[in-house]
């Protein structure tokens, strides 16, 4: 089985069904390799959530046969307060943050996409019909923009896909698991980013870039 990287996964910490533990267990069965626990936050949630994860993940890095990095997905907090909770979440123990963006199938505030990425968060989840300007800050910044595992997020992964190879901008796989079933195979995966638009080239270089990111965070 080809090896699976993926850094957006929740648990029972925010709206998951599994406890971390089951999480992990189930991801390393479909082969994967790094696995980023990155529940729901807002500034209030975080100070009790972080601990936990990275509690989880010290145990699962103590014990298991995959690496597991210890992350937050900032949701729905107001624009202006992206910059504070990121920086929040990383002076609480975050290894990496990501920000829900602007998904088509919910109702995230315009101006979370740039505020993600100016407030340097890793991973800018599904960010809908993200303009050329935001992707090119993004390219700019190192920020990567998820291509989405996930129902009604994945609307528009060929739109993000194609202002990405634009600017040059880096693209990350995010299954987004909730529950039972959601985290997928590698080969799975990559076909999710072959119908985006993307090449093989593109998608291996993806998982390439993916693999690096979990190996630099699980080295600290
Ligand atoms: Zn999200
Ligand atoms: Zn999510």
């Amino acid at each position: 089985m080809d090896r699976m990287f993926d850094y957006h996964t929740h648990s029972i910490i925010s709206d998951g069904e599994l406890i971390p533990a089951e999480l992990v267990r189930r991801a390393e069965v479909v082969g994967y390799r790094i696995l980023g626990i990155s529940d729901h936050s807002d500034l209030a949630t975080l100070p009790t959530q972080i601990p936990v994860i990275v509690a989880a993940a010290k145990a699962e890095n103590a014990a298991g046969r995959i690496g597991v990095v210890a992350g937050t997905e900032v949701t729905h907090v107001r624009p202006a307060q992206i910059g504070e909770a990121v920086r929040l979440a990383r002076e609480l123990g975050a290894q990496y943050v990501v920000v829900h963006g602007e998904t088509l199938s919910e109702p995230v505030l315009p101006g979370t996409n740039r505020a993600a990425i100016e407030a340097g968060a890793d991973i800018l989840a599904h960010p809908g019909l993200v303009g050329d300007d935001e992707v090119g800050l993004a390219a700019e910044r190192g920020v990567f923009l998820e291509i989405s595992g996930r129902k009604g997020h994945s609307l528009a992964n060929g739109h993000v896909a194609r202002l990405a190879e634009k600017y040059g901008a880096k693209l990350l796989f995010g299954s987004d698991t909730h529950t039972v079933g959601d985290s997928p195979t590698r080969a799975f995966a990559e076909r999710i980013c072959r119908a985006a638009g993307l090449d093989e080239d593109a998608v291996e270089r993806m998982f390439r870039g993916a693999e690096a990111f979990g190996s630099r965070l699980l080295a600290k």
